[in-house]
């Protein structure tokens, strides 16, 4: 299981996470991405990789 994290002061609602997760994980929420089914995630990584604020973070829980 994987703990899914975005820093709202990073994020600049760009989408990309959103495009990108395999685990349709996030939606975009008030313009910021918001992990909606974290239970999706299967801790690929990619959303780390392409943000480039900084802002989503993916830790085993
Ligand atoms: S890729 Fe980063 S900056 Fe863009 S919406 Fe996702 S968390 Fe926010
Ligand atoms: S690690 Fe992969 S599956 Fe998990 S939220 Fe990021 S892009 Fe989605």
């Amino acid at each position: 299981m994987w703990k899914v994290t975005v820093d709202n002061d990073r994020c600049q609602g760009c989408g990309t996470c959103v495009d990108a997760c395999p685990g349709e994980v996030y939606e975009m929420v008030d313009n910021l991405a918001r992990p909606v089914r974290m239970d999706d995630c299967h801790g690929c990584h990619t959303c780390e990789a392409l943000c480039e604020q900084d802002a989503c973070h993916i830790e085993a829980r």
